[in-house]
């Protein structure tokens, strides 16, 4: 089966050919213009969807030499995401869709993410997914492929928020995740004290808001210098590292309680790339003899792979539709 999708529901404008459990092409570009803004501006977001999406494709048919009339499903991003630019993506793949008379699969942004492991790994289940993006940090479980169960997530911000907004009050560029990774590997973990809110609580949720709050008294009580800065990353990072694995170990135990031995947990999403947290995670897991899974490097940030492969696992459980209206909201 040769699958055509396209992702849009931010920043990233992302396109992908892929047959069977193969990635034929895959091309992702990632929006420039909203470092100056320190964060995504939707409306320039969706304008820069609309000026890249049909070059690319074009380019992609003809790197590849693909009569676009051998693609059997054309398949799109509905959601959540930021309406105008799902709106761009979803209609320019459904036009595909009619003018070669093609089925085509709305696909939900964060069953991308869940399912993404699932293409280089052979999962274990019960599995635990932690989904750590910049607009989401959720956790689910699934007992097989087809049973997916929210557990918990975010009360307020997500965590890729946190890094961006903590970067923004520290005078680092957005996007913020690699930055702070960046300046944490100078500093000192352990010279700031960060609150751990909901840490303490057998569930999986979180909150993040607290922390950006906090930040921002230190910064009016420190100079900030190279110094600070290092040293804020380090402790900021750690804070977050420890908060994951604090709810996770909780949430765990509740599980167990509850019967449920998980036997692996995939982390996923764009903060998966986070060197600091990975390591953390994996000793934290090893311990436990729980295996850790991760997508494919180009599929751990928002991306069309990722989009096509949820549409070929889910071929024939969702049916084509070109009267689905993306939502900006949608839960798995
Ligand atoms: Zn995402």
């Amino acid at each position: 089966m040769l699958v055509f999708a396209t992702e849009t529901s931010c920043d990233e404008t992302s396109i992908c050919l892929m047959e069977n459990s193969s990635i034929v092409e895959h091309i992702t570009f990632s929006q420039e213009i909203h470092k100056i803004h320190g964060g995504v501006v939707p409306e320039l977001a969706s304008r820069s969807h609309l000026e890249k999406i049909q070059i690319m494709t074009n380019e992609l048919f003809a790197r590849k030499n693909i009569d676009p009339n051998e693609i059997d499903v054309f398949s799109a991003t509905c959601g959540p995401g930021l309406i105008g630019s799902l709106l761009v993506g979803s209609t320019f793949t459904k036009s595909l869709a009619i003018s070669f008379q093609k089925p085509f699969i709305p696909i939900n942004h964060l069953e991308g993410h869940i399912l993404s492991t699932s293409f280089n790994n052979d999962i274990k289940f019960p599995s635990v997914v932690l989904l750590l993006t910049g607009g989401h940090t959720q956790v689910y479980l699934m007992k097989d492929e087809c049973n997916i169960e929210l557990l918990g997530q975010s009360v307020d911000d997500a965590i890729g928020e946190a890094f961006d907004k903590t970067a923004k009050l520290i005078g680092l560029s957005y996007p913020g995740g690699a930055e702070i990774e960046r300046e944490a590997m100078r500093g000192d973990e352990n010279r700031f004290i960060i609150p751990k809110p909901l840490a303490k609580e057998k569930n999986f949720n979180f909150s993040f808001s607290g922390i950006k709050t906090h930040i921002n008294i230190l910064t009016k009580k420190n100079k900030i210098d190279k110094k600070f800065i290092q040293d804020l990353s380090a402790s900021f990072q750690k804070n977050i590292t420890e908060i994951l694995i604090e709810k996770l170990d909780r949430g765990l135990e509740r599980l167990n309680h509850d019967n449920i031995k998980v036997k692996s947990i995939s982390v996923v999403g764009g903060v998966s790339n986070n060197k600091f947290i990975r390591k953390n995670l994996e000793n934290f897991f090893s311990k436990k003899n729980i295996k850790i899974y991760y997508p494919l490097k180009e599929m751990m940030g928002d991306n069309a792979a990722m989009i096509a492969w949820a549409c070929i696992k889910n071929y024939g459980k969702i049916n084509s539709d070109l009267f689905f209206n993306p939502k900006p909201r949608l839960s798995v």
